[in-house]
């Protein structure tokens, strides 16, 4: 399955690439995988992995890498805890020339509705060019980009999408073995409160990959029929012959009122370890978005595995990533 031989978040040195133009898309906004079409996802995802090299090539470590966010400002609104997303969205744009400021509003009384509003005229009236949004709640990031100047992008609200993971999770995989399409991709764990999940099969499907959907019947999403993918609910089974097996976190601050088995049944039933990984493809790869609760869905040794494990250079990747987000809104037309 692996078609390029280089490890890590490498490009083949020998692979001469035409420099991909800045991303287009339709919006002023970024706020989810659904809808776009794939010329704007590859768009996206060609930009990602030029800047991706060209962060490699950089010897010196000062940004910018590019001029166009200059003289423009970054605002990180984060209403949930994060600590990698939050940071390469700073690194980012910083990269592309920006000033940015963070706000960390998590754990503040601010809550949906009137006062995610009056948050939106705050800002406004701050006159930031992008703004870089979390949420806990599903929804909450569209109904604050009707109400800013501000272009606005989705760092994930709720159950609802991560786009830029799912971009990010893309690009790792197109430089690791050269495509998305036709690859067979086992879609792990806590799929219902998954955004990263939601993000990744509207994503990965659109590219042509097969996605299966593999968890505990408690943990599938209601909307799952229109989802259009395969369901199973034996992590053998379900990771049987696949390329590459993305495991989650069990987000347990959505879980209200849902049944979970205790974390050691869980990892028993649904935690990646070498032997369960025996079942999939002889070189798949490992992938998860962090944080990673270890020893609850996956272990030590399969998560560190330097041979099958993506989930460093995931992290590596996703400054390039949104680098191609926040240049593509700049391109479109952030005021
Ligand atoms: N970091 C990802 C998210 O924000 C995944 C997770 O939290 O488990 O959705």
């Amino acid at each position: 399955m692996t078609e390029q031989s280089n490890s890590g978040s490498n490009s083949p040195a020998s692979v001469k690439k035409t420099p991909a133009p800045p991303a287009r898309l339709g919006s002023k906004h970024f706020l989810g995988i659904e809808g776009l079409n794939p010329l704007e996802i590859n768009s996206l995802i060609d930009r990602g992995d030029m800047f991706a090299d060209l962060i490699q090539q950089t010897t010196s470590l000062q940004p910018p890498l590019s001029d166009v966010l200059r003289g423009r400002t970054v605002l990180n609104l984060f209403f949930e805890n994060s600590t990698r997303t939050r940071v390469s969205f700073e690194l980012a744009a910083k990269n592309l020339g920006a000033s940015v400021l963070n706000i960390n509003v998590a754990g503040s009384s601010v809550k949906k509705g009137e006062t995610l509003l009056d948050t939106a005229t705050t800002l406004n009236a701050m006159h930031p060019h992008i703004l870089v949004v979390r949420h806990n709640c599903a929804g909450a990031v569209q109904l604050l980009s009707q109400h800013v100047d501000a272009a606005v992008i989705n760092a994930g609200d709720g159950r609802h999408e991560h786009p830029t993971q799912a971009l990010l999770d893309a690009l790792t995989i197109k430089r690791r073995i050269g495509r998305v399409e036709g690859l067979k991709i086992a879609i792990c764990g806590d799929i219902a409160n998954s955004r990263v999940a939601r993000s990744n099969i509207h994503l990965l499907s659109t590219l042509g990959a097969e996605i299966r959907l593999v968890c505990p019947a408690t943990l599938l999403p209601m909307d799952i029929d229109a989802m259009g993918v395969e369901i199973h609910t034996s992590l053998e089974e379900g990771i049987e012959g696949v390329d590459i097996v993305m495991m989650l976190r069990l987000q347990t601050e959505r879980m209200e009122g849902t049944e979970t088995p205790s974390q050691r049944e869980y990892f028993n039933l649904f935690g990646l370890d070498r032997n369960k990984l025996q079942r999939a493809a002889p070189d798949a790869l490992i992938m998860h978005p962090g944080p990673m609760n270890r020893g609850v869905e996956i272990d030590s040794a399969t998560a560190d595995d330097v041979e099958r494990s993506l989930i460093r250079t995931q992290v590596e990747i996703g400054v390039a990533a949104r680098m191609a987000c926040l240049e593509a809104l700049a391109t479109e037309g952030a005021p």
